[in-house]
């Protein structure tokens, strides 16, 4: 049986996805919601996606959940909502009208860090968006299932609580995680904060979730299918694109030879100095290339 899928419209060409439709258009509504028994029932969703009939598809499917959800059909809405109604989650289309996706998400992340799932026309825009660091947690390409969108947006969920748990812990005991040092790389956990050698390197926080766990297990193979699992906290064959796209990203800003491709299987954190712990800093700095 094949499930359905969204965000295909009469071509999958990018250029569909930029048609600006003359009618017009409301800028957001709530969706009525759906009186199915709740198991999370103060989660709150916003969906920024310009096409009213899969926005419309989405915050049904959502809603099917026991999560509130609203939406905003277009980039300003879904700032100006982001920010007076606090979702605990934001599932943001790329090609909207105004105020592309990039731009909301930056706009979003920067007044108040929120798990987003981007929704791309293309897999090599999710590349190209990865590598800008645009901050996304995770990205999908239309069209995708609905099935899909709701494990992934389950998995930012579980992500976010897990993260939240982790400070609770970390305040709560007033004992902070100890720093990881390996090689010339630092990660310090509490402050969420790298440096390779004596520079500071900026991370997205999937970017840095990566990165903690391959770190936490140098010059071990880790599948793609582990990282998914540990990092994004969800597993289909699907999501290693996403693995591929943010390692790629990794080694763009800490330097390529740290993290190794063994081909067909994972990856493998290779740190430039012997794994002693000793946190010798000052050894080869990343290239950036
Ligand atoms: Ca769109």
């Amino acid at each position: 049986m094949v499930a359905p899928s969204y965000g295909r419209g009469p071509t999958r060409r990018a250029e569909h996805d930029r048609t600006v439709r003359a009618r017009p258009r409301p800028l957001c509504h709530a969706v009525p919601m759906v009186t199915s028994p709740a198991t999370t029932p103060n989660v709150l969703v916003l969906v920024v996606e310009d096409e009213p009939a899969i926005a419309t598809a989405i915050a049904r499917r959502l809603s099917a959940e026991g999560w509130r959800v609203e939406m905003a059909l277009d980039g300003h809405a879904g700032v100006s909502m982001a920010s007076t109604l606090r979702p605990d989650v934001v599932v943001l289309d790329v090609m909207l009208p105004g105020l592309d996706g990039l731009e909301v998400c930056r706009r979003i992340q920067a007044e108040r860090p929120v798990p987003v799932l981007m929704l791309t026309a293309r897999d090599d825009e999710t590349d190209m968006l990865i590598g800008l660091g645009v901050g996304a947690d995770d990205y999908m390409t239309k069209p995708f299932s609905m099935r899909e969108l709701v494990a992934r947006t389950k998995a930012l969920l579980r992500r976010q609580e897990r993260a939240a748990r982790a400070a609770e812990i970390d305040t709560g005991t007033g004992a902070s995680l100890p720093p990881l040092v390996v090689g010339d790389v630092a990660v310090d956990r509490a402050q969420r904060r790298v440096h390779r050698g004596s520079a500071e390197v900026h991370l997205t926080p999937t970017e840095f979730d990566l990165l903690v766990t391959l770190v936490s297990s140098p010059r071990t193979v880790l599948t793609r299918e582990r990282l998914l699992a540990e990092v994004w906290d969800w597993v289909d064959a699907s999501g290693t694109r996403t693995v591929d796209s943010h390692v790629k990203a990794l080694r763009r800003k800490l330097g390529a030879d740290l993290i190794r491709t063994v081909h067909g299987v994972g990856y493998a954190f290779e740190p430039s100095e012997p794994a002693d712990g000793n946190g010798r800093t000052g050894g080869t700095e990343g290239t950036g290339t």
